[in-house]
């Protein structure tokens, strides 16, 4: 019999999210709502929708593996050289690529936990160690929710190549502030990757949430990492780059791109998304309203939710969270629990958000009464 190596044999089995049609019929309902993925409510950009049509005839033919178009594009749209940009399989494809590029086996991954889930399996596979540095509150006496900047300098030791700092925080919607993330960086030793994760920068209001470009500017162990997953509603074309300060560390990356993992239909589409920032402007501007009324309408039920500077929120609910969720999903609604933690909730539409918080109000217990009058009761499932 083969055995895949000890580590692989270790990562957990892939575990699929709920199909929103699948629940719908199990449930006897005409629709369930699905947020538990982050993404933006809205269909495709109609340029996208365009431009994937005019490349459907040319899909006989291998694509660019170097995205020269879309690579320029980047270039020019955030001021930098292409021989910074790297695009990618997906932000988390380029995230894998960062640890083959850059952590030989007993080296180190140093990140924030809870984070993004993808870190601690990357490190896995690679043979690295994980060094977590647990969340603190970013609120006295509130959950912990925040990066705890100070700790994760001190734990970079003299094996750690690579940092991930992901900000906004997937899941818990924060984000750390210029000053301090400008003194981190200049803690971390040069010889140490510092991967500032922007997967959701665009959903950023805060002016003191620093653009990680900007920041990354005279600093060669600084990149950023960006998607057109979120924002700009291309998860299922599967597109992201990077950006790095110093082109050696993009040519670093590079050399770990699976050949002609960025689809032609991918690199057409990013294109035209980019073209398109305007509308996606306005479509960012309605999820950032909608984010801060479903906010206001959690905290009005009492409810401990940190500031969002993302497209989701965070709901610490702690040990009942399992059950919780398990109840909306009985409602009809999927949204992403982390047993013990938390809920991560993407911002939906108004009437999407609307039957969440009906059948949040139908899972907990709690004075209905106590509700703003500025919420709408939902409309029921179904
Ligand atoms: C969604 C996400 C990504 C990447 O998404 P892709 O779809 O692979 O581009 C990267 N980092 C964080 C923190 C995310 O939440």
């Amino acid at each position: 019999m083969v055995s895949a190596r000890p580590a692989v044999q270790a990562l957990p089995a892939y575990r699929p999210g709920r199909n929103p049609a699948d629940l719908a019929r199990e449930l006897g309902v005409d629709r369930a709502v699905k947020l538990a993925s982050n993404e933006v409510p809205f269909p495709p950009l109609p340029a996208v929708v365009r431009a994937l049509s005019e490349t459907a005839g040319e899909t006989h033919r291998y694509p660019d593996n170097g995205a020269a178009v879309l690579t320029a594009a980047l270039a020019e749209r955030y001021g930098v050289e292409p021989a910074q940009v790297v695009p990618g399989c997906g932000a988390v494809m380029l995230c894998q690529q960062l640890a083959q590029s850059f952590n030989d086996p007993g080296t180190a991954i140093a990140f924030a936990w809870r984070s993004f889930e993808m870190y601690p399996l990357l490190a896995q596979v690679a043979g690295a160690r994980s060094l977590q540095v647990p969340l603190v509150p970013s609120l006295p006496g509130g959950s912990p929710d925040t990066h705890d900047l100070d700790a994760l300098a001190a734990a970079v030791d003299e094996d750690t190549r690579l940092v991930f700092v992901c900000n906004p925080n997937n899941p818990t919607s924060t984000a750390v502030r210029r000053a301090e993330l400008g003194r981190f960086l200049d803690r971390v030793p040069e010889t140490v990757l510092v991967v500032l994760d922007e997967a959701y920068r665009e959903f950023v209001t805060d002016p003191d949430v620093p653009d990680g470009l900007e920041l990354m500017r005279g600093r060669p162990n600084v990149a950023v990492l960006r998607t057109f997953s979120k924002a700009w509603g291309l998860a299922g074309l599967r597109v992201g780059y990077l950006v790095a300060e110093d082109p050696a560390v993009a040519d670093a990356v590079r050399r770990t791109h699976v050949p002609f993992s960025v689809s032609m239909l991918a690199q057409a589409a990013a294109v035209a998304a980019l073209a398109s920032e305007e509308e996606v402007g306005h479509r960012v501007a309605a999820v950032v309203a909608e984010r801060d009324r479903l906010t206001t309408a959690l905290r009005g039920r009492g409810l401990e939710v940190p500031d969002s500077q993302a497209n989701f929120v965070w709901l610490p609910l702690g040990e009942p969270t399992a059950g919780v969720a398990a109840a909306l999903e009985a409602r009809g609604v999927i949204t992403r629990p982390f047993a013990g933690e938390g809920i991560r909730v993407t911002v939906g539409t108004p009437e999407e958000d609307d039957v969440f918080l009906a059948a949040l109000d139908d899972v907990l217990p709690g004075e209905p009464g106590a509700r703003p009058d500025d919420v709408r009761p939902g409309a029921p499932v179904g």
